[in-house]
């Protein structure tokens, strides 16, 4: 029999969960059950700045420009927790400035009583003074 693989960063409870269901046989190799610890939303492709290194800041995204819906966000995040047991963070951020993403904040609380991390990246030009911040660590 091949050597298991376990290709997912999930935490020992999980693994331990895993480990009791028993491993499963594709032909190529032998896995165990897992689901994504991590997922990583973008809460909108726009941006304020243009750094030349970014795709969204050069101009060269080939995406319509757009800002994710609570609903969307939801949607997404629900199928992410099924299997449960497994997904801990959510990051919001990617090629756009998040916090131009009006429901940043109601994604970030959604994800919050879940259970679940949550951090983002920013170039930080609309952080208010520190208010947003607070409004975060609040949120979630
Ligand atoms: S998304 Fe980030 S890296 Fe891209 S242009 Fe905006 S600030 Fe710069």
């Amino acid at each position: 029999m091949p050597k298991p693989v376990i290709c997912n960063e999930g935490s020992s409870k999980c693994l331990a969960a895993d480990l009791a269901k028993g491993p499963l046989e594709n032909g190529s190799g032998v896995f165990f059950r897992t689901g994504p610890s991590t997922l990583m939303v973008e809460p909108t492709n726009v941006c304020n700045l243009h750094c030349p290194a970014c795709p969204t800041g050069a101009g060269i995204l080939n995406r319509p420009p757009r800002a994710m819906s609570f609903d969307e966000f939801k949607g997404i995040l629900n199928q992410a927790l099924d299997p449960p047991g497994y997904l801990r963070r959510v990051t919001l951020f990617n090629y756009g400035e998040p916090f131009l993403c009006k429901d940043l904040l109601r994604m970030v609380r959604y994800a919050a009583d879940r259970g679940l991390e949550t951090f983002t990246s920013t170039n930080g030009q609309f952080l208010g003074g520190g208010k947003i911040a607070t409004r975060w660590s609040r949120a979630g």
